[in-house]
């Protein structure tokens, strides 16, 4: 199956430019042994860039797999750092668009962390959607979950703002996806949109593979977003970058006629075409680094661990599995605690693990958390050498 036109804007001017074969198909999925996550299907990616929109996908993405019911684990909330920035943006939120007392929604609120801190922090009524929400994870309550995928009916639902973050590269079929919301909003013209996703053109910029997997089947970049919202009816009222560049934020409200603000960062088609350009030469070179570094690793009988686990781990580890150098990946979310890595086949652990297990190299997912994990890793008396992406 291959996808011959652009989700967002319809156009058949697609171009192919990398390729990553086998990619297990399930990234956080909770798998509770060995053989079981090695089962996990793989299949290729293929990104294509649409020379129309800008818009960057997987033309081979399988529309007809379920990803989200089958026990998936995304809480970032264990993190400090993380916590950190989503009070801040939270705060910003309930000032900028006076939501002091007022029910917002999320779709795609996965177990509820952000609505119900935002609920917490605007003293409102919070609703959450999500398939993959789980019964007893919120107690809060001023919230109301519905365990689905959010459709037609939950147009009926009002809330000043609907928020959806890290679920739009989720979904392939984007333009429509925006349109379903965009019809519910007809008698609510004052509706704010929040949506926060990673951006595309940053890991073609420093060739980030690892955010590379194949859950993610939209790449989205300010140009591109930002096309894609005025053509689905809205008026964009901020567009920025935000967590160390690695995510997209965008904010607005519905439009009556096509709206032509633009914003400073969106870029042009033709820099986007060169900027694919660049990384088709450079990624190799990234590749090739990270397995010399890796086979050096084991030919020296290094314990090399990962630290962070999910989509991440799972895109980074995809390209090295054959040379098997990593033994275990920890994270702090204690719900993956014991599971197997999709695909992958190694376990995680809690960082405590590392205390008595004393590697003698940590790679760090996120860079972002560098600071945070080599601070806890000093604390257990631990010094590896640290990598960080
Ligand atoms: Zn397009």
């Amino acid at each position: 199956m291959e996808h011959q036109n652009c989700p967002c804007c319809g156009s058949d001017q697609i171009t192919g430019f990398f390729t990553i074969k086998n990619a297990p198909i399930f990234s956080l999925v909770t798998v509770k042994s060995k053989e079981e996550a090695l089962k996990v299907p793989r299949k290729d990616i293929e990104l294509g860039f649409c020379n129309q929109c800008g818009f960057i996908f997987n033309r081979l993405f399988d529309t007809t797999i379920d990803y989200f019911t089958g026990g998936y684990e995304d809480q970032q909330g264990f993190s400090k750092t993380f916590m950190e920035y989503l009070t801040g943006i939270s705060n910003e939120l309930i000032e900028k668009y006076d939501l002091k007392g007022k029910t917002t929604l999320e779709i795609g609120c996965g177990k509820g962390d952000f609505i119900n801190l935002l609920t917490e922090l605007n003293q409102g009524q919070g609703i959450g959607i999500d398939p993959a929400y789980e019964e007893g994870r919120q107690v809060n309550p001023n919230l109301t979950f519905y365990k689905e995928f959010y459709n037609e009916k939950h147009g009926d639902l009002k809330a000043s703002m609907i928020s959806c973050r890290h679920t739009l590269e989720h979904i392939h079929n984007t333009y429509e996806f925006l349109s379903l919301i965009r019809k519910s909003l007809d008698n609510s013209p004052s509706t704010i949109l929040f949506f926060e996703i990673p951006q595309i053109s940053r890991i073609l910029d420093i060739q980030a593979f690892w955010d590379i997997y194949y859950e993610h089947c939209s790449y989205f970049s300010a140009g591109s977003l930002a096309r894609l919202f005025r053509s689905a009816g809205y008026e964009i009222l901020d567009l920025r970058l935000v967590y160390s560049d690695q995510y997209l934020v965008i904010e607005a409200k519905p439009a009556n006629e096509t709206s032509t603000t633009e914003f400073e960062i969106e870029e042009t088609i033709e820099e986007q075409q060169a900027r694919i350009e660049s990384f088709k030469t450079k990624i190799e070179e990234q590749l090739n680094d990270w397995r010399n570094k890796l086979n050096m690793l084991k030919e020296n009988g290094k314990k090399v661990v990962v630290w962070g686990g999910g989509s991440k781990s799972v895109g980074f580890l995809t390209n090295f599995a054959d040379i098997d150098a990593i033994d275990y990946v920890v994270d702090i979310n204690p719900h993956m605690e014991g599971n197997f890595i999709p695909g992958i086949g190694k376990q995680y652990k809690q960082p405590s693990f590392l205390k008595d297990y004393n590697p003698d190299a940590v790679i760090i997912m996120n860079g972002v958390y560098k600071e945070e994990i080599t601070k806890s890793l000093h604390e257990m008396g631990v010094y590896p050498e640290i990598f960080a992406l």
